[in-house]
């Protein structure tokens, strides 16, 4: 008889932004013409920049040709744009290209990444925390049972409140598997390379592996955060880096992400990478040639230029929302 895997069953059906719809919709009933700021899931809201437009439009008369057809294209990504993410997001920090995984999405990566960690490893979140982090925990039994509290019985969850400054403290338990988002998804915090250096160094010393989600890097303005976990002293021994082209410049649609797995992470004297490797080549096909041309152009002059402009948008709405938010 064929049995399903159980640990499905122990999601809680109601997912989390169905709920927040639910409340928003209920309160929009009881107050009429109050106005909303919606701050929950959400999308961009700007269109591709036009230098990616015309690097995928080329790219798709390219797909027309005999020289310029691309069918399947190596699972690892187009070693152009491998290049480019070197030499733009890791330059001076010793990545090489094949540390470099092109991707459809830091979701899936995020979630994927369990496939090459046993089920028996303590895992740390922060709380609050980007969901996928713990769903694909629960579905690959790692999380335990869900209690009345909403906590998993096997994770390790650390608290973001206003008490701390929503900076997470080191978990008091050993834990094995730390997931780390900086800029921060929900709470808008960063840490700074001390902050940080924190982790890296109980990542080592309690032969952890850290799980670093970078989907905000563009948004970082201060200069003594860091844009990559690799900045900081023995990350490269422990940290696990995601990273997408859809927050940085709206790709959103168009699905292109990237992630970042030393050579030198080793667990129980086995290289990540060629875990990794492995399980992308057996469960991936690659991302379309035409979005990674598209991916390339964001590193063009012009492109950087109109991504730059794009996020320079944002981050007004964002100034937008602090100084008025408090008058809601
Ligand atoms: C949006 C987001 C992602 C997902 O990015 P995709 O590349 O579009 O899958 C990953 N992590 C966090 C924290 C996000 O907010």
């Amino acid at each position: 008889m064929t049995k399903i895997n159980e640990n499905f069953i122990k999601l809680p059906g109601s997912y989390l932004f169905t709920n927040i719809a639910k409340k928003v919709d209920a309160y929009v009933d009881a107050n009429p013409g109050k106005k909303i700021i919606k701050m929950g899931i959400g999308d961009v809201t700007r269109p591709l920049a036009p230098a990616v437009i015309e690097a995928m439009n080329k790219a798709v008369d390219e797909m027309g040709t005999y020289e310029g057809f691309h069918g399947y294209g190596p699972e690892q990504g187009y070693e152009f744009l491998r290049k480019l993410i070197v030499e733009n997001d890791y330059k001076d920090l010793g990545i090489e290209t094949d540390e470099v995984f092109v991707s459809d999405g830091a979701k899936s990566d995020c979630g994927n990444i369990g496939d090459i960690f046993a089920a028996d490893n303590k895992v740390a979140v922060c709380d609050p925390v980007y969901t996928v982090y713990v769903d694909t925990n629960v579905m690959s039994g790692r999380a335990g049972e869900l209690g009345d509290d909403g906590k998993w019985s096997n994770l390790v969850y650390m608290p973001c409140t206003s008490e701390n400054s929503f900076i997470p403290e080191l978990p008091k338990e050993k834990v094995d598997i730390i997931y780390l988002c900086y800029p921060n998804n929900p709470t808008g915090t960063a840490l700074t390379k001390e902050q940080l250096k924190v982790w890296v160094d109980y990542a080592k010393e309690n032969d952890a592996v850290i799980l670093f989600d970078g989907a905000y890097e563009a948004f970082i303005t201060e200069s003594n955060v860091p844009h990559s976990i690799f900045e900081i002293d023995g990350a490269k021994e422990v940290a696990v880096e995601f990273r997408s082209f859809s927050k940085t410049a709206g790709f959103t649609g168009n699905r292109c992400a990237y992630t970042v797995i030393p050579k030198t992470v080793k667990v129980g004297g086995v290289e990540l990478n060629k875990l990794w490797l492995r399980r992308q080549c057996t469960k991936f096909n690659g991302v379309p040639y035409v979005v990674q041309r598209g991916a390339a152009a964001v590193y063009s002059d012009e492109g950087k230029k109109q991504v730059r402009e794009t996020i320079e948008y944002y981050l007004e709405n964002a100034k937008i929302i602090k100084i008025f938010g408090k008058d809601l």
